[in-house]
């Protein structure tokens, strides 16, 4: 693996340039974020690192879970670099290879009993089509559960439990429920209500702050589904593709569910897709109809050739295991640190393989931290049901000197957060 950084790209644009634009054409609140968070653009990337424009390098352990493989791995680059320079978008109307072997490979690692792929382009567009799903069979009552994340499409925002983002775009999908995460009891009961339902969840809530289910959970739930009838969608977008040191959430408790939900490292971190991937009885309707559920650029050359090259990376680097061990590396690295510098601030370390979270005791705390450690030149994700979590989703491609950079930058930044709330009082949470 060429783990070697990334060569400073010269940008043409200098930060200002670009923070007006950004602010005149995008979007001021998405401006005033990266104002807070330094004065330096990205702009290239490689392996575990990211360069900027003034060559300044930050080893990423963000991106929203998107880079298990790294950035830029060899093997989807070329493939897709590849189908660019033969095919990259098709006819539609002609029989072309990509998609059937793209949709090969899927089932290949997918849990057993699931045999037909919908490919799509974003984590919410795969919800979308199992919603619709769904509906083909007469499930039109949907129940998920708090701080449960599946994307902002107005099907996928009905699902995810945060009134943030729903209030401004109500009325969503009626008859939904929402139930406690890893409360049986709740969604039993909420099952018992009525028949035709289905139940979306994920393995471990990403977004909702790396909450992890009592043991057993997700196999109780699809006995539950089964008891009633329901359907159960698993969202494996966050936690699927070698993240939590096996390929999906489910292998941890050999759960097939009806449908299961794919995307971020799919796209082998290099071109956006996703996948909903079904059981042949669930997949009927969309089986008989291929016009039923479409997209223009669903299950393009382009995706296609980077979805079978990310599967065959991570089977060829065998990332399921590099992820178990550098997870487990981490995470006791991290639970060290809080321990000896900041145990007052942090209510939990917790996470699977290369999914950890910390929870601070409030959300300013977790924005200074993630301050102090891009200052640090690292860079974590937020959580966007969980405001006072921060979480490490880093590439399964470290090397041992970056999970040093990495465990060194958190020690650091501890310190000085320590520093500038010495107790709670300080923080002003109690
Ligand atoms: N489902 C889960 C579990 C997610 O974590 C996300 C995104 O973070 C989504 C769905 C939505 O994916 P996207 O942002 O690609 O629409």
């Amino acid at each position: 693996m060429d783990n070697t950084l990334a060569p400073a790209a010269k940008s043409s644009a200098d930060f200002e340039q670009i923070l007006q634009l950004c602010k005149q054409h995008l979007s001021k609140g998405r401006a005033k974020i990266s104002d807070v968070f330094g004065t330096d653009l990205e702009v290239s990337s490689k392996g575990a690192w990211i360069t900027t424009s003034n060559g300044t390098q930050y080893l990423n352990a963000g991106g929203y879970g998107v880079f298990i493989h790294g950035a830029r791995h060899p093997h989807v680059e070329q493939a897709v670099i590849q189908q660019i320079q033969t095919n990259p978008v098709s006819s539609r109307i002609l029989l072309e290879p990509t998609a059937a072997l793209a949709a090969e490979a899927l089932i290949r690692i997918a849990p057993k009993g699931l045999r037909h792929v919908h490919f799509a382009g974003s984590g919410a567009e795969a919800t979308e089509a199992a919603i619709k799903l769904c509906r083909t069979l007469g499930r039109t009552r949907l129940i998920t559960t708090k701080n449960g994340y599946h994307g902002k499409t107005m099907g996928a925002l009905s699902v995810t439990a945060n009134d943030v983002y729903q209030s401004p775009f109500q009325p969503l999908l009626g008859d939904i429920d929402c139930v406690e995460f890893g409360d049986l009891n709740a969604m039993e009961d909420a099952l018992k209500q009525g028949s035709k339902a289905a139940v979306i969840i994920e393995p471990i809530q990403g977004e909702g702050g790396v909450r992890i289910p009592p043991c057993g959970y997700l196999k109780a739930v699809k006995a539950l589904c089964v008891k009633y009838d329901a359907l159960l969608i698993l969202d494996e977008i966050q936690t699927g593709m070698g993240r939590l040191g096996r390929w999906w959430g489910a292998d941890f408790e050999q759960v097939t569910p009806d449908i299961m939900l794919c995307g971020k490292g799919l796209s082998g971190g290099i071109v956006p897709v996703s996948a909903m991937v079904a059981t042949p009885d669930v997949f009927k309707a969309f089986n008989r109809d291929p016009f039923i559920h479409t997209s223009t650029f669903s299950g393009a050359p382009i995706a296609m050739a980077a979805v079978k090259a990310a599967i065959e990376a991570i089977e060829n680097d065998d990332l399921t295991t590099k992820a178990t061990a550098l997870g487990k590396q981490i995470k006791e690295g991290l639970e060290h640190t809080v321990r000896h510098n900041c145990a007052h601030l942090v209510k939990e370390v917790r996470g699977i393989g290369l999914l950890i979270g910390v929870e601070l005791h409030s959300p300013g705390l977790a924005g200074a931290l993630i301050a102090e450690l891009i200052e640090r030149r690292l860079i974590v994700n937020y959580s966007l049901n969980a405001g006072a979590v921060l979480r490490f989703t880093p590439s399964a491609v470290m090397s041992q000197s970056d999970v040093v950079f990495l465990l060194e930058a958190f020690e650091s930044a501890c310190i000085a957060l320590a520093e500038q709330y010495p107790s709670l009082n300080s923080v002003g949470v109690i």
